[in-house]
């Protein structure tokens, strides 16, 4: 393109007009303030909201805050050049030592993990194998097959999926005993799901070993508590996805994929930076990889049970100061998987309070400063939170606006 028409276009955007005499778009960033040590707040030079953390690690809620540890692995990294196989490896090698695995590496998220790991197992390290994912598996000898129980699709399955392998759903042993044949390639399981009167995760390591196929696991957002973290390895799943940016408080945009040797070797070969691949849009950078290891070694390393105290001391505060307002009932509950910290539930007799959940929590989020509750999933006279990813002294701010709120709308 001419230098010329750059600037022609350049006059089609929002923010041509600023931009002075006939200065290349580089050269009228540098106008723009962006400078070394400024300290500038984009979130709030650009109004994006903020909010207390009511709710929980949720994605879209950016999930969690990262500890200054991590930030300074961050920081501290973005200044060098490293060649990302070697950050990768040396990082693998230290997260599979300290999680009982025989081998680890960082991946953008549970989901790539969980992709990778599937195309570990599918292809290995073999090339041409590898290219050809995720389209016609089975004219490349690739296996293209897998098992899963009926109650462990919850979408994120969809992981699976974009390998290009065909999940066949199944209930018990003997599903499990018709469903295997050539070209079935292993067996998920969801943890979260794990149900008792089902199949569970001894029962299905042992049919995965009757049938000589690889078992593996989700269990992104299961820590706490802290021991899951190597309690699926040390079962022997061959592999086992986690998130790094929910309770572990690693980049959002983090993972792990831990396991045998082999299926991590193959996995690398199908991420960044080893080739136009299936996990190539999956980068992680340096910075990343080594904020996950400085997360997680802050995670194993940090006292559980003091933190756990404070979430009851917290979460207690909350219910006592809600419950003073008439006709509020309330309940503390902890899911046994997944999100397993205390969360409160508050219901209210609709006669006496006239507001709706859906009411309750917009009021909160378009209040001062904005608070994000469970605003979804309860009954409409009732929303519920968590403390865990409040930061200090938020917890008394949360019980006043929910007391005002519910008080303001008591009849
Ligand atoms: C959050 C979650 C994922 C996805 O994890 P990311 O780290 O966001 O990629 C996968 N499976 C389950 C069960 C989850 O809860």
């Amino acid at each position: 393109m001419k230098r010329r028409d750059l600037i022609k276009g350049l006059t089609l955007l929002p923010m041509g007009g600023s931009f002075i005499g006939n200065m290349l778009p580089g050269e009228a960033m540098a106008g723009t303030g962006f400078k070394h040590g400024s300290k500038r707040n984009l979130v709030k030079e650009l109004g994006i909201r903020t909010f207390i953390n009511a709710a929980g690690t949720y994605t879209t809620m950016s999930a969690s805050l990262m500890h200054e540890e991590v930030m300074d692995a961050i920081d501290q990294s973005a200044k060098e050049f490293c060649m990302l196989n070697e950050v990768q490896d040396k990082v693998g090698e230290r997260i599979a030592q300290m999680l009982h695995a025989d081998g680890a590496m960082v991946t953008a998220g549970a989901f790539s993990a969980l992709t990778l790991g599937m195309a570990g197992i599918l292809t290995g390290t073999a090339q041409e194998k590898i290219k050809r994912l995720p389209h016609r598996l089975e004219e490349a000898g690739i296996k293209s097959e897998v098992l899963l129980q009926k109650g462990h699709y919850d979408g994120y399955e969809q992981a699976l999926y974009n390998t290009g392998v065909t999940i066949i759903a199944v209930e018990t042993a003997d599903d499990v005993h018709k469903a295997v044949n050539e070209k079935t390639a292993s067996m998920h399981f969801l943890n979260c799901n794990a149900q008792e009167e089902k199949i569970m995760h001894e029962e299905w390591l042992q049919l995965a070993k009757k049938y000589h196929l690889p078992a593996t696991i989700d269990i992104a957002a299961d820590v706490p508590p802290v021991s899951n973290l190597w309690k699926y390895n040390d079962m022997g799943f061959s592999f086992v996805a986690l998130s790094g940016g929910k309770a572990i408080r690693g980049p959002q945009s983090a993972g792990i994929l831990m396991g045998k040797k082999e299926i991590i070797a193959g996995a690398r070969l199908n991420d960044s930076p080893n080739g136009v691949t299936i996990g190539r849009g999956m980068k992680v950078n340096k910075e990343e990889i080594l904020g996950m290891y400085a997360a997680l070694d802050k995670y194993i390393n940090q006292d559980h049970d003091k933190e756990w105290k404070m979430w009851e001391d917290n979460i207690g505060f909350i219910n006592e100061a809600v419950k003073k307002v008439k006709g509020v009932t309330t309940e503390i509950t902890v899911p046994p998987i997944a999100n397993h910290t205390p969360k409160l539930t508050i219901s209210w007799d609709k006669n006496i309070i006239k507001t709706t959940r859906k009411n309750l929590g917009d009021k909160l989020r378009n209040g001062d400063p904005s608070i994000e509750l469970i605003s979804w999933g309860d009954p409409d006279n009732s929303i519920s939170l968590t403390v865990f990813m409040l930061k200090k002294g938020e917890h008394k701010i949360v019980a006043k606006r929910i007391q005002e709120e519910l008080a303001a709308a008591s009849a």
